[in-house]
This record gives structure tokens, sequence and C-alpha cells, in this order.
């Protein structure tokens, strides 16, 4: 297909993520991917490829057209790219549930496989609302989250969602009304840990959980803050009877520095969702993990099963690519990778400060933050961006970079450049 004709059919058809229909402003087309570069089907100011600042979204931690992981993809699909999960098993699943447990905090030790973040979400939603319910305790239907949050786009997701920037406004009466704490403060304050305790405290016997990312807001904002607070959590959950969901779609498998954020904080969730670079960017696959206890709570019910099963669940190919792309990431010696990324990101993001109307640079891990004090112009730092041959995706006030665990020094320090130009062309 011819680039214009393709475009003129993308704008006529396609939705593409939080855009209008039809399209206003045509993306750029990618004609193939390999290691950290885009090859695009023509090239944009003067750039043929661009360097991957986004991992296609936090989940091509490996990079693109991996040998490895192509590798599983191609056994799987001369085995069997699919079968039904319901009252049929595979070994691709059974490895990537067993895998996951081994890595993850030691009390989460049942596994649902479903296909994206979104759905792990509310499928740990339904978890906790269904083990209160069937402890006899069905009062216990409400959830408690801070503010800044980002857990997806579906309807349960959605109203754990910050606020403001989760387009509430436009869904009140309809969402789910849950309860919000202050924004987390990115170092440790006894007034907000105290803040977090009291509010627990008081609607527990409307609490089925909290929920919240650990360390690093994502989608909500691009904020960090103290581990500690993960701490503070579990003590109030366990003090006033409510579970605890951490959200590890954005976080899990390294990004942080950890190999879950939660583990800089030494503590475990009830119910933890991992997704995004589970499968190291390859197929749409999310899981869900619970404790013996959540587990043990939900088939003492009337309905004692958990009443959730996509029709892709525990999809072969994805849990073969999965269980390739874990272990790849654990055969090497990724920590000093992401802290490389880290002394890069560093170092090249340090001019930013100087850039007129920048508010905050931070990083943490193998991500890189410019916070503006403005709305960004879109298509002015995008394609500042572009001009430096680095693919990034701002949003509201936010230019951010999350790159590849493979990305050398040298491209760190061209993405770096990439997100300076594109924060003064903003
Ligand atoms: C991306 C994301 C989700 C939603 O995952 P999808 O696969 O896009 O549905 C949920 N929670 C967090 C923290 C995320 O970053």
């Amino acid at each position: 297909m011819r680039n214009e004709e393709l475009l003129a059919l993308d704008r006529a058809h396609v939705w593409h993520p939080y855009g209008p229909m039809p399209g206003r402003t045509d993306p750029l087309v990618v004609a193939s991917a390999s290691g950290v570069r885009l090859r695009l089907a023509e090239p944009a100011h003067g750039q043929a490829e661009l360097i991957d600042g986004m991992s296609s979204w936090w989940s091509a931690i490996h990079g693109y057209n991996h040998p490895v992981l192509n590798e599983a993809a191609r056994g799987q699909l001369d085995r069997m790219s699919h079968v039904m999960f319901g009252g049929l098993t595979h070994e691709p699943a059974v490895r990537l549930a067993t895998r996951l447990v081994e890595i993850t905090p030691e009390p989460l030790q049942h596994v649902f496989l479903s296909d994206s973040g979104s759905v792990a979400v509310e499928v740990a939603i339904k978890m906790c609302l269904q083990h209160w319910r069937s402890v006899g305790r069905p009062a216990k239907r409400r959830l408690l989250t801070w503010r800044g949050g980002y857990h997806g786009d579906t309807w349960q997701p959605m109203a754990v969602c910050d606020p403001e920037g989760g387009m509430h406004e436009l869904w009140s009466g309809a969402l789910p009304k849950h309860f919000f704490a202050d924004p987390p403060p990115v170092t440790y304050e006894e007034s907000y840990a105290e803040h977090l305790r009291e509010l627990i405290g008081r609607h527990a016997d409307e609490l089925a959980a909290v929920i919240v990312e650990p360390v690093v807001q994502g989608a909500g904002g691009m904020r960090f803050h103290s581990p500690e607070y993960l701490r503070v959590l579990r003590e109030a959950c366990d003090a006033h009877d409510v579970l605890l969901v951490f959200d590890e779609i954005a976080t899990g498998f390294g990004r942080t520095g950890t190999l879950f954020a939660a583990d800089q904080a030494g503590v475990s969730p009830d119910v933890m969702c991992v997704g995004k670079a589970l499968t190291g960017g390859y197929l749409s696959m999310a899981a869900t993990l619970c404790t013996s206890r959540v587990a043990e709570g939900i088939s003492r019910g009337e309905v004692p099963v958990l009443a959730h099963g996509p029709t892709f669940m525990g999809n072969p190919l994805a849990s073969a690519v999965a269980c390739a792309s874990i272990d790849l990431l654990l055969s090497q010696d990724w920590a000093v990778e992401v802290k490389r990324i880290e002394a890069g990101l560093r170092t090249g993001l340090a001019a930013a400060t100087e850039v007129p109307g920048v508010r905050d640079v931070r990083v943490l891990g193998a991500i890189g933050v410019v916070q503006l004090d403005h709305e960004i112009d879109m298509a002015a730092a995008t394609e500042a961006a572009v001009r430096a041959g680095v693919w990034l995706r701002p949003f509201r006030d936010l230019i951010y970079t999350m790159p590849p665990f493979v990305t050398g020094d040298e491209d760190v320090a061209r993405i770096c450049a990439a997100v300076v130009a594109a924060a003064a062309a903003a």
C-alpha cells in the first residue's frame, strides 16, 4: 500500500489511542522494527529510522525483532497458537504461571492470565470484592487509592484513575465512587502517612481494597514517591482488614531498578497485576496474582469460583513468548543495564533544567521525565524529537522516556538530546 493511501484509510476508519474520528493528525507509518529502532515507511523530517524512547509504552524491554523471542514465538506457532483454556491446559501457560509465582513476592501463589492490563485490574478488583462477599462481609466493596494514579481504560480501572486526568467529570454518576487520598509526596512525610492511615481506618467497613501503583505513578502523571508509603499501606490494611493491590503493570520486570517496584519496600501485596513488559512487547497479555488467603476466601462463598474467563485466557503464543522474555531478562545482569541507563538519563537530561518553561527533571531506574510548566504543544514536541531521530510520545505537561534495556549509551544520549529539544520546542 502506498503511504498516502494507507494514511487516508487510517484517517477514515481507524481509531488510535485517545484519538478523534476521523483522525486530525497523521501518525507515522512504521514498516518494521529491530533492536531499538523503528524503521519508517517513508522518512519523516529527514529520518528513515527512529530510536524508540518509549519501549512501545513500557513493553519492549528487549527491543524489537529479538532472535530469542522470535524463536519462542515461531516454535510455539508450529505447535499451536491458541486453544481455549476452559477444561484444557498446556505447558506454556503452566510454565508462565509457575515462573510468575517464583519471581514475585512469596505469598502470591495463584495466577489469573488475561489479555490486557485493564482486564488484569478488573480481575484484581473482582477478586477483592468477591473475597469479602464470600467471607460474609458484602459491605466491603469500595476501593481507596491516591490521586495521580492510572489503572487502565475499562470501567473499574477508570474509576480509580486520577479523578482529574481520568475523565471522571465526563462519567460522574456512571462510574463507581471510590475514596481518594491526596497524591503521595516524593519523600516520606509522617503527616501524609497519617492521612493514609486515617482514611483507611475511617472507611474500613466499606473498603474491599487499597489499590496503588507502587513507587511510580505512570500515565497519571509520571510521579515518583517514597517506597516507605507502601509499608504504611501494608500496615494500615492489615490493621483494618483491607486487601492491598499493587498495580505493577508499568513498573514490573525491572523498570524501576528492582524486579518489581514493591521490592524496594520489601512489601508484599495481597493481589498484584503485571502486564506491559510481560511478553517483552510482543503480544497482549497480563496477569493477576493473588495470595492463598484471597483464593480460599473466594472458594468459601456461595459462588465458589472466580467468575471470569476471557476467550483468549492463557493464550499459548503469548505465554511462550512471556516465558522466553522473563528468562531472557533474568539470564542477564539486567539491574546493571537499568543502572547504566539511569546514569545516562541523569547526565543527558540535566541540560533540560536550563530550558525555559521546564519545571522539573526526574529520573528513576530506566525512566526519565521532564515536566514543563505548561501544556505541551504535541505537534511541535513530536517534530523536534523526530528531527533528532527519536520517537517520543509526550502527554499533558510531560515529556518522558523509558528506553528498552538494550539501548546503548550513545542511543541513550541521543534520546536525552531529543527530550531536551522537544522540551525547548514545546
Ligand atoms: C498501562 C497500564 C494499565 C492498563 O494496561 P492496558 O494493557 O493498556 O489495558 C494499567 N495499569 C497501569 C499502571 C498501566 O501502566
